[in-house]
């Protein structure tokens, strides 16, 4: 494409347009997270002009290594948003991996661009100065494409506020050829994207790796902006949702979703992954900066995927197949970044899928790396990794054991006994960690409670074992339960299910907390109902929830208000049975399991079978012989 949109405004006009729209008019809007602010962030108690918003960009790259500038003449403009603050995005995986792979392509410039800190944002709107891009400080608006990075739902708001921030238009059939393609991406659009749907002009569905070659190619053969949509709904990945009517029942669900004449928009969007990782680079931190969340921390993904088929889980069936990164090419960055690190991060959900595991941590460890997992799977565990961990200074590790029971583990598909954790547990101890962090769930199918009981009986099994090292140690640590109630995800064995109730929920969060609340060093997080309430509502809602959205960011993230002036009956989304659905908001995108496995786990999962992962089932087959 030789030119960009046509009809480009000048950007001093656009800043007029700009400081009209700004009198007064500007929603005020916080991020939904209470994160400590990045250390250094100026705190505004007026306004704040373009000219020091520049000059705190400034002073952020001033203390950054390997951010990329590029000239922005002749290339595709990408600024890359992360609806969060810059100290919670800049340890996000997900968000440096894209802004390496844009960069990465030589006809794209990429620039990133964060929500700004809380007292900033209210400065902003006192000013009316538009969201500028942290490499070069250019106004956000006049970029070709504004594409957001979406991990969590909370964020969802914050999207809409940095949209206003830059001068855009939330809705996309708002508008025009005048400003940037607003593209959403990230772990939200593979599990459901159409709450976001009436905010994008497009929606990337997939894995970066697979999906930014091609925009390159679409944004190159294409002559404007509506052929570059026309081409990309071509190509796998890309959902542009004004390209599709949803017809509704009277009674509420979703009909069907009708692609519209002309548009060559496909019926269902498939998912764009990377078949393969042998020959990828793996997702590794490219900018080191001391003002994030996890410090100058070397992240690595070692390994993509997890095949333990929890039933409950996305992060496991929406990464299917797990995928190792090539090891050689995992330590020459580790040994790239040595420098500017010495404590490496690894955030893959199934670390120990990687063949080379034990000689890839063994290596980064005799680089001088401290390795800190983000977590492990208890089947996972074996006495040299926790000896690694030990040696890198870790103190604490966390398992997700998620019930107390054998029953109820049957149901979820968490595969492994209480035998198995309790032996886990010896052996984390016995390597000389200190303490346990334990994930559990509340509000599963089947559950009642003997379950709860379940819950304490197991942990105080736990807390025994720490005590009996702690003796001999002459150090007592601690054991931390941490308790969510479930929320049903879409793409799971488990999206057709309603949230259990508030009322049983609250029951069960009081029983659980008089279970547990006298024990010695053992402390539990119980977290409660209403929070989860609205993230279901994000999770499992569809584009008629933009409402909601849009009235939340005005209110400063009162969901209960947003929720009643949108009119939205959040209910219906969050605590309906949704098994007689022909269609659920998320089928749109083809993530590559088909219901009709899904329906087959549900249906297990009330018989009480399991279904064994192929790590599980092989380790059977070896039993086997073993026995016979
Ligand atoms: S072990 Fe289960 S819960 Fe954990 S990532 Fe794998 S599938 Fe998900």
């Amino acid at each position: 494409m030789a030119k960009r949109w046509t009809c480009r405004p000048s950007s001093t006009f656009r800043r007029f347009c700009d400081a009209l729209e700004a009198f007064g008019l500007l929603p005020l809007a916080f991020c939904q997270r209470q994160r400590p602010e990045a250390k250094g962030a100026v705190k505004y108690t007026g306004s704040v002009s373009q000219w020091q918003q520049r000059e705190q960009a400034k002073a952020l790259l001033a203390k950054e290594v390997g951010y990329v500038r590029k000239p922005h003449a002749g290339r595709l403009r990408v600024a890359l948003a992360f609806p969060n603050t810059y100290f919670v995005g800049m340890s996000n995986l997900g968000f440096q991996t894209v802004y390496r792979l844009f960069n990465a392509e030589d006809g794209i410039v990429c620039e990133r661009v964060f929500l700004p800190p809380k007292s900033e944002i209210a400065a902003l709107k006192i000013s009316g100065a538009s969201l500028v891009t942290v490499e070069s400080q250019t106004l956000v608006r006049d970029f070709d494409i504004l594409a957001f990075s979406v991990s969590f739902e909370w964020d969802y708001t914050n999207v809409l506020t940095m949209l206003r921030l830059a001068g855009i238009p939330a809705r996309a059939d708002q508008r025009t050829h005048h400003h940037p393609m607003v593209m959403i991406g990230g772990a939200v659009t593979f599990v459901n994207p159409e709450p976001l749907a009436l905010f994008a002009d497009v929606i990337a569905a997939g894995e970066g790796e697979a999906l930014i070659p091609p925009l390159l190619e679409a944004f190159k053969e294409a002559s404007d902006r509506d052929d570059l949509l026309q081409r990309l709904v071509q190509t796998r990945g890309y959902y542009v949702p004004s390209f599709y009517d949803v017809h509704y029942l009277d009674s509420g669900p979703i009909q069907r979703f009708e692609a519209r004449a002309g548009t060559g928009a496909p019926a269902v969007v498939r998912k764009a992954a990377l078949k393969t990782t042998e020959a990828v680079d793996p997702p590794v931190t490219s900018i080191f900066t001391p003002d994030t969340e996890f410090g100058s921390r070397f992240l690595i993904e070692v390994v993509r995927g997890c095949a333990n088929l929890c039933r409950f889980c996305w992060a496991g069936y929406n990464y299917l197949p797990v995928r190792s990164f090539p090891k050689e090419r995992i330590l020459e960055l580790a040994e790239k970044a040595r420098p500017y690190s010495a404590k490496a991060g690894l955030v893959s959900i199934a670390l120990c899928d990687h063949p080379d595991i034990e000689e890839i941590l063994t290596r980064l460890a005799a680089m001088g790396y401290s390795i800190s997992p983000a977590s492990l799977r208890l089947d996972d565990l074996t006495p040299t990794l926790l000896n690694l961990l030990r040696a890198s200074g870790e103190r604490t590790v966390t398992i997700a054991p998620e019930v107390g029971s054998d029953r109820l583990r049957r149901v979820v598909n968490k595969t492994i006994t209480n035998d198995e954790i309790l032996a886990a547990t010896e052996m984390i101890f016995a390597s000389g960690m200190e303490n346990l962090k334990l994930y559990y769930m509340i509000g599963l199918p089947t559950e009642t409670d003997d379950d709860l009981v379940a819950i304490r009986d197991l942990t105080l099994q736990m807390r025994d074992i720490m005590m009996r090292h702690a003796k001999d140690r002459g150090q007592v640590g601690r054991v931390i339960g941490s308790v969510n109630p479930l929320v049903p995800k879409p793409g799971t064995a488990y999206q057709w299910l309603p949230m259990e109730d508030d009322a049983s929920i609250d029951r069960k969060i009081k029983r659980l907390r008089a279970l547990t609340s006298d024990i010695e060093n053992v402390y539990f997080n119980i977290k409660s109902e209403r929070s989860s309430f609205y993230q279901a509502l994000l999770s499992l809602g569809d584009r008629r929830v933009a409402p909601a959205i849009e009235a939340a960011e005005r209110n400063g993230g009162n969901w209960r208000a947003a929720v009643k002036e949108a009119g939205v009956d959040a209910d219906f989304y969050v605590f309906r049975d949704r098994s007689g659905d022909a269609v659920l908001p998320w089928d749109i995108i083809d993530g590559g399991m088909k219901d009709s496995f899904f329906r087959a786990e549900m249906d297990k999962a009330l018989r009480e079978e399991w279904t064994l992962p192929p790590k599980r089932q092989k380790d059977n087959a070896r039993l086997l012989t073993v026995l016979q």
